[in-house]
């Protein structure tokens, strides 16, 4: 489970499977009951990536589910994967448990003998299809939804993204041809640019949250971050997409480094050095305040952080950093969130001031 990801991967294993013998569970949502469940069947000193995944293994286990999928590395993610498979099985569940990555990373004809599992009819041709059409999915959908992101604050009537956006992930689930997406594809784009928006002036708050990329993605494991900030009327930018991670990453890679390159030599794991660059890139765009999330314990956002607090002091930028676990509290970011937007919003008044005082001295 991350975020709405779910939709086109349920998607995609319903146009893979042979329906007759295999029923895809639409999983259940991301909730408390799947952050304390998967905390008491995992280690303390695993982030919280690894605890909700148990939650959610759990969840579709108790559901009946015996066979379950798991994505991921780049990390120690990558061998999260073992040490779960071994705790439930351990704890009495029987199941069968597919790893998208092997060994060498992704290799497609690895992944379709494993996905033959579900299907023994399944061709080869038919698994890259819907692979490539999932993915297409993904992509339009990411697209669609940073789209909406960062024009919210920016529309004439507030809900009207909120009502395309809830329309839009009921439509995707019938999408199972190129041709329907296509089809998906014009009629959203129509739907977005019919929403009228207002300009964005010198007084919109605008905040941009780099680092880790689960608790980018899942909105529950941040406590709904995104939201709490449009609902201060923020402009709001986030870098970490499915998409970026799946095709934009390995090319951005000499990009990333070239612009951290004052401050990093090499690349430190998952997505630190792009933390140092996205945050160098907002500070160019002129955003107001930076939000850095991580789980406890990641280490790759760990080796970003003291990089962070010099180019806070050095750029004069706040930014703020988020740690979220098991224990952390949504009235603790709540209030976190609540403070660092009257600190931007009385430093944006100040500069204001400032600049009219100095033009009307001059
Ligand atoms: S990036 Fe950090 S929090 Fe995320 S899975 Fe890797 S180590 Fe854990």
């Amino acid at each position: 489970m991350l975020g709405n990801y779910y939709i086109p991967i349920y998607n995609f294993l319903n146009n893979i499977v042979d329906q007759e013998i295999v029923e895809v569970l639409m999983p259940n949502k991301m909730s408390n009951e799947t952050i304390v469940e998967g905390s008491k069947f995992s280690p303390d000193f695993a982030c919280i990536p690894f605890k909700y995944n148990m939650g959610n293994y759990l969840s579709e286990l108790k559901k009946g589910a015996n066979v379950l999928i798991q994505a991921g590395g780049g990390c120690r993610y990558g061998y999260y994967f073992e040490v779960q498979e071994q705790t439930l099985k351990d704890m009495g569940y029987d199941f069968t448990f597919i790893s998208l990555l092997g060994e060498n990373g992704l290799n497609i004809k690895e992944l379709y003998h494993k996905f033959k599992l579900l299907n023994a009819k399944l061709s080869f041709s038919t698994f890259c299809y819907q692979g490539a059409l999932a993915i297409a999915i993904i992509k339009i959908m990411d697209d669609f939804e940073t789209y909406m992101r960062d024009k919210y604050n920016l529309q004439i009537d507030s809900k009207s993204f909120d009502t395309i956006h809830k329309k839009m992930l009921q439509d995707i689930l019938q999408i199972n041809t190129l041709a329907k997406l296509y089809q998906f594809k014009d009629e959203y784009i129509k739907k977005l640019k019919a929403v009228a928006l207002r300009k964005i002036t010198k007084d919109d708050i605008k905040i941009g949250i780099v680092g880790e990329l689960f608790t980018s993605m899942e909105p529950f494991s941040s406590f709904y971050l995104e939201k709490e900030l449009l609902n201060y009327n923020c402009i709001v930018k986030r870098y970490t997409t499915v998409t970026y991670l799946l095709l934009q990453k390995r090319f951005s890679r000499k990009k990333v480094m070239k612009k951290a390159s004052e401050y990093i030599d090499y690349h430190f794991g998952a997505d630190g050095a792009e933390t140092i660059a996205h945050t160098l890139e907002l500070i160019e765009e002129e955003y107001d305040g930076i939000i850095h999330i991580k789980p406890f314990g990641c280490s790759p956002e760990i080796n970003a952080m003291p990089i962070l607090q010099k180019i806070s002091r050095q750029k004069n930028i706040p930014i703020m950093y988020l740690t979220f676990d098991e224990q952390t509290t949504a009235t603790g970011v709540k209030t976190r969130i609540e403070a660092f937007y009257d600190m931007l919003k009385m430093k944006k008044e100040q500069e204001k001031e400032s600049r009219e005082e100095a033009y009307e001295s001059y």
